[in-house]
C-alpha cells in the first residue's frame, strides 16, 4: 500500500477571497450572526461552517488542519498553539479520574513531566514501558488503562515504536493508540499503521524556522468534535488555540516540508554513517546498526529518507559541552534545543530536553551524560560541514588527531 502524504497537501486547492493563491487570513477573534437564532444553533453546534469565536476555531485554522490531516490520512484535525496545546488537552479528554495510561518510557521530557508529575494531580496514572519490547506493554495493560502512548522516533534516544504492533494489542484491550510523529513527519504515517490519533508539535519540521510554536491533533472527526466542545471539550475549554496568522504562515511553509524532509534526511545519513566509520557511538535509524532499522524500513514512505535527527555519544558532558560549543563558534550550527531548523542544532538531553526525567530513569532508558542530540540542517554541501565537525570533535579529542580529516 503506498501513501502519498506530500501529494495529498499538494492537492488540497485554495482560493482567497480575491482570488489570491493563498486563503485569506481570517484576522478576527469573533465573528457576526445576521440571526440569533444562528449563533444559538452554534453554540449548540448544529451549524456546520458558520464561526463563533477563534478560540473555538477560524477558517485559517480550519485550513491548516485540512492541511495535516491529509498529510496523515485522518478525517480530520485540529491545531493548537503548541505542541503541549495539542498533546495535553487529548489526553485529559480520553481519561478521567481513576484511568491508567501506558506511556513509552522515551518521549519529551515536557510530555513525561506531564505525565509524571501534573495528571496524578486528577487520579490519572501512567506507567512507564521500554516500547521496543510489546509483551512489556501489553503486561502493563490494567483493568482501567485507556491510552497507549508513544512517539514514532522517540526524544532523544531515536528509539522506534512499532505501531503495527502496538496498534493490534491497543485494539485487542480497547485502548486509543496516541502517536507522537513530531520526529517523522511524512517518514512515517501512524493513522495508516493504526494509530488513533497522531500528535506533532510543528514547531519542528512541520514549519521548519524556528519562528513559531504550533501543534496538531490529527484524528477522528468525532474526537475533534469532543474536543471542541464549548461544554466539556478540553481543546476548547484549557484553551491554547492557534492564532490564525501563525496558522496562515505554517500553512505556507508546509508546502515545502517534502523538499526539506529529504534534504534534512540527506544530510543526517551522511553524516551518521561518516561519524559511525570515525568510531563514535552514533545512533541513527538509517543506519543498519540500528537495533530498529529493518522495522522503520517496513514503516517508512520510502521517498523521505530516515529523517533529520541524530545522536553521537562523547563519553561525558562536559566534552560535550565543549564539542557543541566549538561547533557553535565555527558556525556550524546552533546551540539550541528544538530541531527542524535550516540550520543544525545541537544539544545535551540530559540537562536540557530531558532534563525532567530523573538521574536515575535517565540511566535506566540508557540516556548518558555525554550524550549530543542533532537535528541536522539542510546544508547545500554536506561533505564541507562533515570535514568541519570533525576538525571540532579532533579539536577536543573527542576524535584523535592521528584519525586523518578527509
Ligand atoms: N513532542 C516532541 C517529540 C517534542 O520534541 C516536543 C518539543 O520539544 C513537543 C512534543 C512539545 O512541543 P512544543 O514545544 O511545540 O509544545
Amino acid at each position: 500500500m503506498s501513501f502519498k502524504p506530500a501529494n495529498n497537501i499538494q492537492d488540497l486547492q485554495y482560493f482567497g477571497e480575491f482570488g489570491g493563491v493563498n486563503p485569506s487570513i481570517s484576522d478576527s477573534s469573533t465573528y457576526t450572526f445576521l440571526s440569533a437564532k444562528t449563533m444559538f444553533d452554534t453554540f449548540e453546534g448544529n451549524a456546520d461552517g458558520c464561526y463563533l469565536y477563534s478560540r473555538h476555531s477560524s477558517p485559517s485554522n480550519l485550513y491548516l488542519g485540512e492541511a495535516l490531516a491529509a498529510m496523515e490520512g485522518t478525517e480530520t484535525a485540529n491545531v493548537a498553539a503548541t505542541g503541549m496545546g495539542a498533546i495535553t488537552p487529548v489526553l485529559m479528554q480520553l481519561c478521567a479520574q481513576g484511568d491508567h495510561i501506558v506511556s513509552s518510557r522515551t518521549i519529551y521530557g515536557g510530555t513525561y513531566a506531564f505525565l509524571k508529575n501534573f495528571t496524578p494531580r486528577f487520579g490519572v496514572e501512567t506507567s512507564f514501558v521500554d516500547i521496543t519490547k510489546l509483551d512489556v506493554v501489553e503486561a502493563a495493560i490494567q483493568p482501567n488503562t485507556k491510552v497507549l502512548y508513544c512517539e514514532s522516533v522517540s526524544n532523544p534516544l531515536l528509539e522506534v515504536a512499532d505501531i503495527e504492533g502496538l496498534a493490534k494489542i491497543a485494539k485487542k484491550h480497547g485502548l486509543q493508540l496516541l502517536v507522537d510523529n513530531t520526529f517523522s513527519p511524512l517518514t512515517i504515517s501512524p493513522a495508516r499503521l493504526g494509530a488513533d490519533v497522531v500528535l506533532h508539535s510543528l514547531t519542528k519540521f512541520i514549519n521548519g524556522s524556528s519562528d513559531t510554536m504550533g501543534g496538531v491533533i490529527c484524528g477522528s472527526q468525532e474526537l475533534i468534535d469532543t474536543l471542541r466542545n464549548v461544554n466539556d471539550g478540553a481543546s476548547m475549554l484549557l484553551g491554547a488555540s492557534m492564532d490564525s496568522l501563525r496558522a496562515a504562515s505554517i500553512l505556507k511553509n508546509m508546502r515545502t516540508l517534502h523538499i526539506r524532509m529529504k534534504q534534512h534526511s540527506h544530510n543526517a545519513l551522511y553524516l551518521a554513517e561518516k561519524f559511525e566509520a570515525d568510531g563514535l557511538k552514533t545512533v541513527y535509524p538509517g543506519l543498519s546498526s540500528h537495533p530498529s532499522h529493518e522495522l522503520f524500513k517496513r514503516m517508512m514512505n520510502k521517498e523521505y529518507g530516515f529523517g533529520g535527527m541524530l545522536t553521537i555519544d562523547v563519553g561525558s558532558l562536559d566534552k560535550a559541552n565543549e564539542l557543541m560549543e566549538l561547533m557553535q563558534e565555527r558556525n556550524l550550527g546552533y546551540l539550541a534545543v528544538s530541531l527542524g531548523f535550516y540550520k543544525t542544532l545541537f544539544s545535551a538531553p540530559g540537562s536540557s530536553t530531558s532534563s525532567e526525567i530523573p538521574e536515575e530513569e535517565q540511566a535506566a532508558m540508557g540516556l548518558t551524560d555525554g550524550l549530543i542530540r542533532f537535528s541536522i540542517g539542510l546544508d547545500n554541501d554536506i561533505a564541507r560541514t562533515y570535514k568541519m565537525m570533525k576538525q571540532c570533535m579532533v579539536d577536543v579529542g573527542v576524535l584523535k588527531t592521528e584519525a586523518a580529516v578527509h
